[in-house]
């Protein structure tokens, strides 16, 4: 599976790419040279709006849009996404969540999703639980928005 890297102008475009199970690091550095070797050490593809960054290193992507949802369909098409790997991956930080049992969690704080849910997904880097609820509906809808404009035969 292919490995990315976004740069600091692609942000959002790779939130949704990791809702949709892209690996897709974000750089903590803003200095051009940490980034390269990073992408060269790791064997990254770069995702790039700097044109000049993107002529640095021969495994880089120009993303020729300003528009997040053209940044990513721009890469769905490029690389095409597998449905079992969405809602595999934290948004934030790009770890793979991990499952995780509701039964031994705080009967006060989650009680409706305990009632709802056997199973959630947790991320142990964020700290953070990831349920199928209220935002889960809207985000599969936009994700599928961003996959039919794309490819028109899904
Ligand atoms: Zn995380």
């Amino acid at each position: 599976m292919y490995k990315f890297m976004a740069d600091h102008m692609v942000k959002r475009a790779c939130e949704w790419l990791r809702l949709m199970g892209y690996d897709i690091s974000y750089p903590e550095s803003h200095d051009d040279t940490d980034i390269l070797a990073e992408c060269k050490s790791k064997n990254l593809i770069l995702l790039t709006r700097d044109i000049e960054f993107y002529k640095r290193y021969n495994r880089s992507i120009y993303m020729d849009s300003t528009d997040f949802r053209q940044q990513v369909r721009e890469i769905v098409s490029m690389f095409p996404p597998d449905k079992h790997n969405f809602f595999t991956r934290c948004p934030v930080c790009n770890n793979p969540l991990d499952e995780i049992s509701t039964a031994n969690m705080d009967s006060n704080k989650f009680s409706l999703v305990k009632k709802r849910f056997k199973v959630i997904n947790y991320c142990p880097v964020c700290k953070k639980f990831y349920w199928k609820g209220t935002h889960y509906s809207k985000i599969l809808k936009e994700i599928n928005s961003l996959i039919k404009n794309n490819t028109g035969n899904m």
